[in-house]
């Protein structure tokens, strides 16, 4: 796909930044478990975390291919920005900008393209997808329980949306002392803020995505008024659907970011490395995996921009998107494994980024519904049609 002049502009603009910004400091920030914030205000500058929203609202009014050049550039260099910058874009902003009312996007919005608010959505729980968390109806708002895990960026977010169960006190009551109760269908959307009472948040050591600041999250009787519910009661799979549309298709570009690094360093250390009188490059099964690597960089690639230029047209992207994934991910896996391969023992320490490839590549097949979700739902629309 030809880019546009501006589209060329903003990835030149990003190369220039980790070159000069992130390469430098990239394997530290992995090493110490860091969250970048310095690296996120320089991006905030660029206008790099408000990329879709609106300019009344301080955002950059960028478009979805724009939004996956940004992420994949990053992630050549530090998967973990790419991560931050999907969960505060696709999973937070876009939800407000979509469903928020004129109130919600004029409280946030600016502050979130600035940076000065960072944006984490909690909806995982421990008991995968039967949500337990319960907003209660009280007096003129919602008292809020329950436990959420695998928080993107909750080590560092001030705004938070929560999706929970809305009961009224008998149902609440009656699920208390576990009688028989209907399933809610009221999965609702909350905006949290990280000062509200009851709120506890905690950092899971995780094998990759170091930081990303990944937390678990604990609320207990945090009360919020009408004003904090994002969109209607019971609209919050709806929401769902459409951030992980978004989210998966900067997930995938994550992935092929990733990917790309791992082949530009494969190449170069095969070309370096000598074994019998010459470099490995010369031995055609090595050959063959970079050959196996540039194919499925390449396929990804082209699906990436393609997904996203359909986003950009407002076309029916839901096959695609999980296509998409499915296709980048595995590409991100596969590199990072082979990556380690090609580099032998020196793969596997950490002088040498292609461990951090590999650690950071598997959770971009977990995160957003893993590979064997996304290829249940490329079969259920197959089936469908
Ligand atoms: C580092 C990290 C960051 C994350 N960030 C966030 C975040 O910011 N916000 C958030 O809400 N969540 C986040 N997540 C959660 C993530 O989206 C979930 O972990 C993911 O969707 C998988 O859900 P699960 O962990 O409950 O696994 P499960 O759903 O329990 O899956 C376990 C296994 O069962 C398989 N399986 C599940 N259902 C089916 C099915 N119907 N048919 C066939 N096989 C099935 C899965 O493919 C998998 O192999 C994050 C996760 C990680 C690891």
């Amino acid at each position: 796909m030809k880019l546009t002049s501006e589209q060329k502009l903003i990835q030149d603009m990003v190369r220039k930044f980790t070159k000069s910004e992130l390469e430098p400091v990239a394997s530290e920030f992995d090493k110490l478990e860091n969250f970048p914030k310095n690296i996120i205000k320089k991006l905030a500058e660029l206008g790099f975390l408000g990329i879709v929203v609106p300019e009344q609202y301080d955002g950059a009014a960028l478009d979805a291919v724009s939004y996956c050049i940004i992420i994949e550039e990053l992630s050549k260099v530090l998967g973990s920005v790419g991560m931050i910058l999907v969960a505060h874009n696709a999973l937070v902003e876009l939800p407000i900008l979509k469903y928020g009312n004129e109130e919600q996007k004029q409280k946030w919005l600016a502050s979130l393209s600035m940076g000065e608010t960072i944006g984490a959505f909690c909806l995982a729980e421990e008991t995968g997808q039967d949500i337990k968390t319960q907003a209660k109806k009280i007096d003129g708002g919602y008292v809020i329980s329950g436990k959420k895990t695998f928080i993107t960026n909750g080590e560092v977010a001030n705004l938070f949306i929560v999706f929970a169960n809305v009961v009224d006190s008998n149902e609440n009551l009656s699920l208390q002392n576990n009688e028989e109760t209907p399933p809610s269908n009221k999965l609702t959307a909350f905006l949290i803020e990280r000062e509200a009472k009851g709120f506890e948040l905690n950092k899971i050591d995780v094998l990759g995505m170091k930081s990303a600041g990944v937390c678990n999250l604990k609320l207990q009787d945090v009360q919020v008024s009408e004003e904090n519910i994002l969109g209607q009661i019971g609209n919050g799979e709806k929401i769902i659907d459409e951030a992980f549309d978004f989210a998966n298709l900067g997930i995938a570009s994550l992935a092929l970011g990733i990917g790309q690094a791992g082949l530009f360093d494969s190449i170069k250390y095969s070309k370096e490395r000598n074994q019998f009188g010459h470099s490995i490059s010369k031995f055609q099964l090595v050959q063959e995996i970079l050959v196996e690597m540039k194919l499925k960089v390449t396929q990804a690639k082209l699906l990436v921009q393609e997904t996203a230029y359909r986003y950009d047209s407002n076309e029916n992207i839901k096959m695609d998107v999980a296509l998409t994934k499915l296709s980048a991910t595995d590409a991100a896996m596969f590199i990072g494994t082979n990556a380690i391969q090609v580099y032998g023992g020196y793969g596997y320490i950490k002088d040498y980024p292609v461990e951090r490839y590999f650690r950071d590549a598997k959770v971009s097949q977990v995160w957003g519904g893993t590979s064997i979700t996304q290829k249940s739902k490329i079969a259920k629309i197959l089936l469908e049609s």
